[in-house]
């Protein structure tokens, strides 16, 4: 018999769900909305997140917004293995954001489970269970490298 979470993770895979890019933030646009989810690691990329949206980094001056409800997201930024604990999360995040939502990986863990790998805890990286459209590689990727990544992806420079 499946596991719940399995069978959780199975429904945010639904391909029919699943949409492309918005284009949002483009220059002279609204801010793009940005969702920071952390599905269970060492919390190293969460941290450096967090430190983004610190006054050293200029976040919003660059054109991204920090929202705490899925529903104002236009971006899930996923940081850490996906936990069976978190998988349910995962899903209720993913569903709760409107139309135009985009999935980005954030650090090493998100992107393929990281040195946490698939075990009784944890179902793997993101890549694992879906196509992650876009990754921002490191271990963890400092929050310079996160911004650059983010203004490439929302610019069309980087995909
Ligand atoms: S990628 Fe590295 S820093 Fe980030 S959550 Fe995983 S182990 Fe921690």
């Amino acid at each position: 018999m499946k596991s719940r979470a399995l069978g959780i993770i199975e429904a945010f895979l639904d391909a029919h769900r699943w949409r492309a890019h918005a284009p949002v933030g483009a220059a002279g646009a609204l801010p793009v909305n940005v969702y920071f989810l952390e599905t269970g690691s060492c919390e190293g990329c969460a941290m450096e997140l967090e430190a983004l949206c610190g006054g050293g980094y200029a976040l919003e001056q660059a054109g991204f917004r920090r929202v705490h409800r899925a529903e104002d997201a236009d971006w899930l930024l996923v940081t850490g293995t996906i936990s069976r604990r978190c998988a349910e999360r995962l899903d209720q995040v993913w569903r709760a954001m409107p139309a135009g939502r985009c999935l980005i990986a954030i650090g090493r863990c998100a992107i393929d489970g990281g040195p946490f790998g698939k075990s009784y805890a944890t179902l793997g990286g993101l890549s694992g269970l879906t196509r992650v459209q876009r990754a921002v590689h490191g271990c963890p990727p400092e929050p310079r490298a996160i911004l650059a990544a983010l203004i490439g992806f929302r610019d069309g420079i980087t995909s």
